[in-house]
């Protein structure tokens, strides 16, 4: 509690966080409260969720509020209902010695009317979806005059949710006199554009790294075929007995068709998806916060805002497209201190996707094999026996010893725990009994058997499951162009970093190459806007297959595998009138070339 003293709470606030047990601040408290309680100063905070951020700008907030001044004086934005209310309550509990203190949360999906009675009886916090709290503006219902500071909580979901708009809207219909506190797991340049905008020179704080997730995620895959996902994911969640976990699926109709197979597979699970109706939802969420499900499988969407503390894993049953969404997804595992596991189910097309995430994240995947029906029945048999062992002799059988004992009398010890055992697990014992064994031959899992080409991970190039994609584009050897200028290009304007490339080939007026595309979509169209020596730089897809672009003979201009983040370091030349100096935007007037690339 002294450390929370130290960073300058007190009073009532000091009493309602004892209540709660906190002892130390976190460290993305020890950074925020004092800056909130000091200086009249905006901030950005990049913090993931978990990391205690709720009570880091809702303590020192609460502290200042003046509970004599009956009028909205702090507005909290978050994008979904689930974390308003979470808010909400939280800031409830750690108020709860200052009755002075009025705390309301509105938001979507529920009748506005009650809302606004609400606001009219006198609210000092508001804790608000983004459209909702338009839609009161709109209406007269709410009075944001004395509003003297604005959280802008996960402000990267808020922007995914498509609210930027409202945002945009709220921030300028606020005091311009106000403080703004903005939080956010990750940085994409829709949130530096918001702070950049609506902040006035703000103090930077990070908790871990930029698109970085916790340290207490360990992050595993499972390399498989497309068709056996299914089952390893059955078989992950039998070798896990204590498992609490989310699965993520790609769409609602996976999360429905994977959640209707676990439950005939007999584990307790259930899905949340857009096409829920809010009493569903509430229904299904109260079944997995009270662990009557084990398993949650959601969408990305769907599991927006959801705040489940405790979760022992998540599961990607397929990865999610761009890195931000793989660190949302970890990031719901392993907070507050202790230790998650983040698994990928892939199969080998998916293989690049993962590597991007590796290296965005800076995180190796641990690989992992999918267990036999050995090691699945092992876990549940120790984990059953553990519980056996761990459980109180509370009850009393006396009523009843006489008669069990007789029953069970005949039995040897080693009968019974065989009766028991067949008895609890029958039907475990037999599915698991002969199963096939889903890993892949090594070859299979770096694509460098069968004699074919391979680069220097070993990875097919020739082969079927080469994820490689052939380009063309319209410059080559008469227009001085050259391997190096083609990854300048790409890793200045490809959306994602690090991108492999295969072979290149550079003939007299045109250039093929070799990149895995895997998850980018649309992939040319990234470059609409790059001209070279004065040239459209065009990048079409050949629909060739990968593997046939010869290495040049002589010149230095080699094929073979380059990797694009690790020449680019050397190789930064764009827009610095470079020797060759040769390519650069065909807009003008672009603050960024490589945003206004992607913004076409
Ligand atoms: P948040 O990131 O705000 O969602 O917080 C994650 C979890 O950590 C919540 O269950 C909080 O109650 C808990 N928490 C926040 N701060 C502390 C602290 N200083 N000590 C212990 N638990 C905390």
């Amino acid at each position: 509690m002294e450390k929370f003293r130290e960073l300058g709470l007190e009073g009532e606030i000091l009493k309602g966080i004892a209540d709660l047990g906190f002892e130390t601040p976190s460290p993305v408290q020890e950074k925020v409260i004092p800056v909130i309680l000091g200086e009249e100063r905006d901030l950005v905070a990049l913090a993931q969720t978990g990391t205690g951020k709720t009570a880091a700008f809702g303590l020192p907030l609460l502290q200042k509020l003046d509970g004599g001044l009956n009028k909205i004086q702090v507005l909290i934005l978050s994008p979904t209902r689930e974390l308003c209310v979470q808010i909400g309550n939280d800031l409830k509990n750690y108020s709860k010695y200052r009755s002075d203190l009025k705390i309301t949360s509105v938001y979507g999906g529920t009748d506005i009317r009650r809302q606004i009675r609400e606001l009219e009886k006198g609210v000092h916090v508001l804790v608000a979806t983004p459209g909702r709290l338009c839609d009161l503006i709109n209406r007269d219902a709410v009075d944001i005059e004395a509003v003297r500071a604005v959280v802008l909580d996960e402000s990267d979901e808020m922007l995914n949710m498509g609210f930027k708009e409202d945002l945009n809207f709220i921030l300028e219909a606020t005091p311009k006199e106000r403080n703004t506190y903005l939080f956010s797991a990750t940085m994409p340049r829709e949130v530096e554009r918001i702070a950049r905008n609506y902040l006035h020179d703000p103090m930077e704080i990070a908790v871990g790294k930029k698109n970085q997730g916790a340290d207490t995620v360990s992050h595993q895959y499972y390399q498989v075929r497309a068709k056996d996902c299914y089952e390893t994911l059955h078989r992950v969640i039998d070798c896990a007995p204590d498992m609490y976990a989310i699965i993520f699926t790609r769409t609602k109709i996976d999360a429905r068709e994977i959640a209707h197979k676990l439950q005939k597979d007999s584990i307790d699970c259930d899905a949340l998806h857009g096409d829920l109706s809010q009493t569903q939802r509430d229904e299904v969420m109260a079944r997995f916060r009270s662990k009557r499900l084990k398993v949650l499988v959601a969408t990305d969407v769907a599991a927006r805002g959801l705040d489940v503390d405790n979760l022992t894993h998540v599961i990607n049953y397929n990865l999610p497209e761009d890195v931000e969404s793989y660190t949302h997804r970890s990031g719901r595992t392993g907070r507050a201190g202790r230790e998650g596991i983040s698994v990928a189910i892939i199969n080998s097309k998916e293989k690049g996707k993962l590597k991007r995430i590796e290296h965005a994240l800076k995180k190796q995947f641990e690989y992992r094999e999918v267990p036999g029906g050995e090691a699945v029945c092992r876990a549940q048999l120790l984990w059953y026996a553990d519980k056996i062992l761990a459980s109180e002799q509370k009850e009393t059988l006396s009523p009843y010893q006489q008669e069990l004992f007789e029953k069970f009398g005949e039995l040897t010890k080693e009968e019974l725990i065989q009766k028991i055992v067949s008895y609890e697990f029958g039907r475990l014992l037999k599915k698991y009994a002969a199963v096939e064994d889903l890993n892949l031959s090594e070859s299979e899992r770096y694509g460098s058997g069968g004699g074919r080409e391979s680069g220097r991970d070993g990875k097919k190039r020739g082969g079927r499951e080469s994820s490689f994609t052939v380009f063309n584009v319209n410059v080559g050897r008469d227009d001085d162009f050259t391997p190096r200028d083609l990854m300048t290009i790409i890793n200045e304007y490809a959306p994602v970093r690090g991108l492999e490339i295969g072979g290149i080939r550079i003939f007299n007026t045109n250039t093929k190459f070799e990149v895995d595309v895997t998850g980018i979509e649309r992939f040319g169209s990234y470059f609409r806007n790059v001209n070279f020596n004065g040239l459209p730089f065009t990048l079409t897809e050949t629909g060739e297959r990968p593997g046939g672009l010869r290495k040049p003979e002589k010149g230095g201009e080699r094929g073979g595998k380059w990797n694009a983040t690790a020449k680019w370091k050397n190789e930064r030349r764009f827009g610095e009138g470079n020797s060759r100096g040769r390519f650069g935007e065909k807009r003008k007037g672009m603050d960024n070339g490589r945003r206004s690339a992607k913004k076409k």
